[in-house]
C-alpha cells in the first residue's frame, strides 16, 4: 500500500482546492460561470435533502455548450475520429457535428418529439449515437440510451419503464466480426407498445430489415431537415437523461440526471483530471451505453472542444493488437479505459503493445472497478513507459461525474498503485461506520458523500421513494454509495469492493478487492472473484474463482502455491476454503464481475436479475461445478 509514484504534469494550482474547501457552494458557482448560460441562476443550490437543485432558474442547453461554443471559435476543429470495426473511417469537425445535430433535432421535431418526451437510443458506437444524444439535448427531449449489446427482453423492460415516444436505432452494428441485428431486436421488444410512435432507423450495417408503419429511415428525415435548430433554453434542473445502472449488484436502477449541475461537474472534472489541451487526442474506450460514455465521451470532452477517437467494435478484434493499433494510428495522447479491459490486454502479454508506437500517450485513466495494483503497474510501465500519470477515477452512474481521482490538471501528487487518491475539489467523500461516524485512517467502512455535488442524480426515474431508500436511508444526511473503502494515513482512498459483498470471517471484515488483488498479483492468475459461503464457526468462509493466464495448467501444486501466496500477500484470515478454476467469470455487459451470481450459485439461491449479464455460459460453468459438488456431497451422505 505504501509504494508511491510521483509523476505529474507540472501543474501547481493550489488556489482551486483552497477555494473549494473554503466554501464549496460558492466554488461551484465560480465553476458554473465558465459555461454558457442563456440566463443566470438566482440561487446556487436549493438543498432539500435528499433532493438537490443546482443553479436554480438558470437557463442552459447542453448541446449549445458542447457544440456552438466550440464552433464559434474553431468550426474546423476535429471532434470525432471514428473507426468502424471493419476498418471504415469517418472524421467529423465541430462545424459538421453541429450541423448534423441541428438536422437530427429538426427531424425529431418533425415527428412530434417535444421537450420532456423520452427518446430511447439503441445504436452502436457510431457518430449517429453522439448526434442523437445531442439532438435530444438541443430540444429538451430526455434521452435514454440502451447499450447496443442488450437483448430484446432487456430493451423491452427499459423502454417500458421510460415510456419512450421515439426510438432511434440502426439496422445493425458490428461486434467481434458479427453483425448484431439491432432493428430486429427493437421489433421484437416493442411489438405491443402503443406508446412508441416512431422508430428511426439508420442504415449502418446495410443489412435487410423489415419496415413497419412506425418506422422511418434516418437519412430521409435528415436530408429533408433544415440546417439550423435553435437550442431550447432549458431550466438548469430540466432532465437531460435517464440511464440504467450496470446492474452489478441487482436490478438496474433508472438514474435521472439534470442539465446545469451535471454539465458544470463534467466541465470541471474533465479539465482537472485529464488536463485537456488543444492538441490532445483523447480516447475513451467506454461505450456510450454506459455513464462513462455519456459523461466522458459526449458532454465532458465536447464542452472542451476536444478531438477524440471513437471506435465501434471490440478492442481485441480482428487481433488483440487492435487497441494498440488505434493508439498508434491516431497518436492518442490520453487513454481512458477499465481494469477489466486492462486485465484482458495483459493476458495477451507485453509483446503486442511493445511492438507498437505508443509514444504519443501522456496520460492514462481507468474507471469501473478497483484496479489491482499489479494491473496498475503494468499499465504504468508497459503502456505508459513510466512517463504517464494514471488517473484512477472513482465514480458512479448516480454521481454523474468523477468524485475521487488524481487531478494532474491541477496538481502533482504521488500516485499509489490501486488507490484512486483523494476527492476532487468541491466534493466531500468520506469513510464512515454503521452510524455515520467518520472512521480514523486505516479503518474499513462505507464510502459516503457528505455534501450535495453538482453532478448528482435528480432522483430515480418516477421513483422518488426508491431513490430515498437506496441512497438516503442508511444515513439520512449523507449519500450512501454502496461501496466499501478505507482511507490510509495520507488520506488516500482505497476501494475494497461492494458493501454487500463484504466478507465477515472470524470477526474480520474483508473487501472482495483485497482478496482478489492478492490473487491477481500471482504470476499465473489473470482474474479472480471472491465470495462468501456460510460457516458455522467463522461466520463466513471464503471461496475464490480464478481464471488462469494463457498457457497455465491447473494443478494441486499451483493451488498450494496460491494459498501460500494469499496468506503472505493479504493475511492468513483471507485463506479461501476452496479455489475454483474457471475459464471465465460472469460479468455485466459493462465488464464488471458479478460476484452476487457466484455467491447465489454457491449458496444454492435464486440468481435474481441477470438482464445485464454478458455471457450466460460463465454462470452455467459455475452452476455445473456446484451441481457436481452437491451430487458428490449427496453421494457421500448416502454412503
Ligand atoms: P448497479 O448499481 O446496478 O449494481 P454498478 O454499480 O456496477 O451497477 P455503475 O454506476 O456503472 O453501476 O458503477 C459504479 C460502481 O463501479 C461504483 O459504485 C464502484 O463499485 C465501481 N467503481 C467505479 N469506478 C471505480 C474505481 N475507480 N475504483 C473502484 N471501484 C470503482
Ligand atoms: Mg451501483
Amino acid at each position: 500500500m505504501d509504494e508511491a509514484y510521483s509523476i505529474g504534469l507540472g501543474n501547481n494550482d493550489t488556489i482551486t482546492r483552497k477555494r473549494a474547501s473554503q466554501d464549496y457552494i460558492k466554488f461551484w458557482e465560480e465553476e458554473a460561470s465558465k459555461l454558457h448560460w442563456f440566463e443566470k441562476w438566482d440561487k446556487i443550490l436549493d438543498w432539500n435533502p435528499p433532493f438537490a437543485k443546482w443553479f436554480v432558474n438558470g437557463k442552459i442547453n447542453a448541446s449549445y455548450n458542447a457544440l456552438d461554443i466550440v464552433v464559434q471559435k474553431n468550426p474546423q476543429k476535429n471532434a470525432l475520429l471514428w473507426e468502424g470495426e471493419n476498418g471504415e473511417r469517418r472524421t467529423l469537425t465541430y462545424g459538421e457535428l453541429l450541423n448534423y445535430v441541428c438536422k437530427a433535432a429538426n427531424s425529431l421535431k418533425s415527428i412530434g418529439v417535444k421537450k420532456g418526451d423520452r427518446v430511447t437510443i439503441y445504436l452502436p458506437m457510431i457518430p449517429e449515437l453522439v448526434v442523437s444524444l445531442l439532438a435530444c439535448a438541443r430540444i429538451g427531449a430526455i434521452h435514454t440510451v440502451i447499450f447496443s449489446g442488450f437483448s430484446s427482453q432487456s430493451i423491452r423492460d427499459r423502454i417500458y419503464d421510460s415510456k419512450s415516444k421515439v426510438i432511434i436505432t440502426a439496422d445493425g452494428g458490428f461486434r467481434h466480426g458479427t453483425v448484431v441485428k439491432l432493428k430486429q431486436a427493437i421489433d421484437e421488444a416493442i411489438s405491443d407498445f402503443d406508446f412508441v410512435e416512431n422508430v428511426l432507423v439508420y442504415a449502418h450495417a446495410k443489412i435487410p430489415i423489415t419496415l413497419g408503419k412506425k418506422d422511418k429511415i434516418w437519412a430521409d428525415l435528415i436530408n429533408n431537415a433544415s440546417e439550423y435548430c435553435e437550442p431550447e433554453k432549458l431550466d438548469s434542473v430540466h432532465p437531460l437523461y435517464i440511464l440504467y445502472t450496470s446492474g452489478t449488484t441487482g436490478k438496474p436502477k433508472g438514474v435521472l440526471h439534470g442539465t446545469g449541475g451535471y454539465l458544470v461537474h463534467l466541465y470541471s472534472t474533465f479539465k482537472w483530471v485529464f488536463d485537456i489541451r488543444e492538441s490532445d487526442i483523447y480516447f475513451c474506450t467506454a461505450d456510450i451505453g454506459w455513464v462513462t460514455g455519456h459523461s466522458y465521451v459526449v458532454y465532458g470532452p465536447l464542452m472542451h472542444g476536444a478531438t477524440q477517437v471513437m471506435y465501434e467494435g471490440a478492442l481485441v478484434f480482428p487481433t488483440p493488437a487492435r487497441i494498440w493499433d488505434l493508439i498508434e494510428r491516431y497518436k492518442v495522447t490520453i487513454l481512458y479505459t477499465t481494469p477489466t479491459a486492462l486485465r484482458m490486454f495483459m493476458k495477451y502479454g507485453d509483446s503486442l503493445p511493445n511492438s507498437k508506437d505508443l509514444s504519443s500517450l501522456r496520460l492514462l485513466g481507468t474507471v469501473g472497478e478497483p484496479i489491482n495494483p499489479k494491473v496498475w503497474k503494468w499499465y504504468f510501465q508497459v503502456i505508459g513507459k513510466i512517463n504517464c500519470p494514471i488517473v484512477d477515477t472513482w465514480w458512479q452512474t448516480e454521481t454523474g461525474g468523477m468524485m475521487i481521482s488524481p487531478v494532474p490538471g491541477l496538481e502533482t501528487i504521488s500516485l499509489k498503485p490501486g488507490s484512486a487518491t483523494m476527492s476532487l475539489p468541491g466534493i466531500s467523500v468520506d469513510v464512515v461506520d454503521e452510524n455515520g461516524n467518520t472512521l480514523p485512517s486505516g479503518t474499513k467502512g462505507y464510502l459516503v458523500v457528505k455534501n450535495p455535488w453538482p453532478g448528482m442524480l435528480l432522483s430515480l426515474w418516477e421513483d422518488d421513494e426508491k431513490y430515498k431508500t437506496v441512497y438516503w436511508s442508511k444515513y439520512k444526511t449523507m449519500y450512501y454509495s454502496g461501496d466499501y473503502a478505507i482511507k490510509d494515513k495520507d488520506g488516500y482512498f482505497w476501494m475494497l469492493g461492494r458493501a454487500d459483498d463484504v466478507l465477515k470471517v472470524a470477526g474480520h471484515r474483508l473487501g472482495t478487492a483485497e482478496i482478489e488483488s492478492g490473487f491477481v498479483s500471482h504470476k499465473s492468475i489473470a482474474e479472480a472473484a471472491a465470495c462468501g459461503i456460510p460457516h458455522d464457526v467463522k461466520g463466513e468462509s471464503i471461496i475464490v474463482f480464478l481464471v488462469l493466464k494463457e498457457g497455465v495448467t491447473p494443478s494441486k501444486q499451483l493451488e498450494d502455491e496460491l494459498i501460500q501466496h494469499i496468506r503472505k500477500m493479504v493475511s492468513p484470515i483471507a485463506t479461501p476454503v476452496q479455489l475454483y478454476i474457471v475459464s471465465k467469470l460472469p460479468k455485466t455487459r459493462s465488464g464488471k464481475i458479478m460476484r452476487r451470481l457466484l455467491k447465489a450459485v454457491a449458496n444454492n439461491e435464486n440468481i435474481g436479475d441477470v438482464s445485464t449479464l454478458e455471457d450466460e455460459s460463465a454462470v452455467d460453468e459455475i452452476q455445473a461445478i456446484f451441481n457436481e459438488l452437491r451430487q458428490t456431497i449427496q453421494r457421500n451422505q448416502i454412503k
